[in-house]
């Protein structure tokens, strides 16, 4: 069985990249060899993605597939974007992220949740050594920030984000429906080609 991992530590991204990825494929993670995330010091969502997926690739010479992604809030100059994951602190806390964006909003114009605040969701996948050369691609989900968090699926900042003529955040929605429009959908239905 050819073996693919899945460049990441976030639990929640290895959840939903493992269930896009076809069941022919055994399935692994850097956790099961050990293997902390490199830093990230690309300037966009393919670069650091192709960091990731390089890196895990080399390290366990298998074929990698990683994800650099992240949510941009066009009135806060398009933050926390490739720093999503790091405004969440070294635990990880979404509660503190989402806090900051609101944080951020408030002191921007108080009068916020009467305005529609525009916000994508961006995913930048890598496959790294399956072919020569890297593949890639990038999907975007358009949508608003929500007045305020609401439901408990997903992960990250799907709380608070409600995509382009829904009403249900993501973290409202099912796995199921999410996957339907989001980034990383988007951006996987390019490369499955290759898979
Ligand atoms: P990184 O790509 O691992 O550096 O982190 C991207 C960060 O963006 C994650 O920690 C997530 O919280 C956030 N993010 C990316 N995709 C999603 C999503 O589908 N839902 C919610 N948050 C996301």
């Amino acid at each position: 069985m050819k073996e693919i991992v899945i460049g990441s530590n976030n639990e929640g991204k290895i959840k939903e990249i493992r269930d896009l990825l076809p069941k022919y494929y055994k399935i692994t993670s850097p956790k099961d060899y050990g293997l902390k995330s490199p830093k990230e010091n690309g300037n966009t969502f393919l670069k650091n993605s192709l960091i990731k997926a390089k890196y895990f690739s080399k390290k366990t010479k298998k074929i990698c597939i990683a994800d650099d992604s992240g949510l941009e809030v066009e009135v806060l100059n398009n933050q926390p974007g490739i720093y999503s994951a790091r405004w969440s602190g070294k635990k990880s806390n979404f509660n503190l992220a989402i806090s900051k964006v609101y944080k951020k909003l408030t002191k921007l114009d108080k009068n916020w949740k009467t305005k529609k605040i525009k916000a994508r969701f961006i995913c930048a996948l890598t496959i790294y050594g399956l072919k020569k050369i890297p593949i890639q691609s990038l999907g975007v989900i358009n949508g608003k920030i929500s007045k305020k968090k609401i439901g408990d699926k997903g992960f990250g900042y799907d709380p608070i984000f409600i995509p382009e003529n829904k009403r249900l955040t993501f973290g409202q929605m099912s796995q199921k429906l999410k996957f339907k429009s989001d980034h990383r959908s988007i951006a996987f239905k390019q490369i499955r080609k290759f898979l």
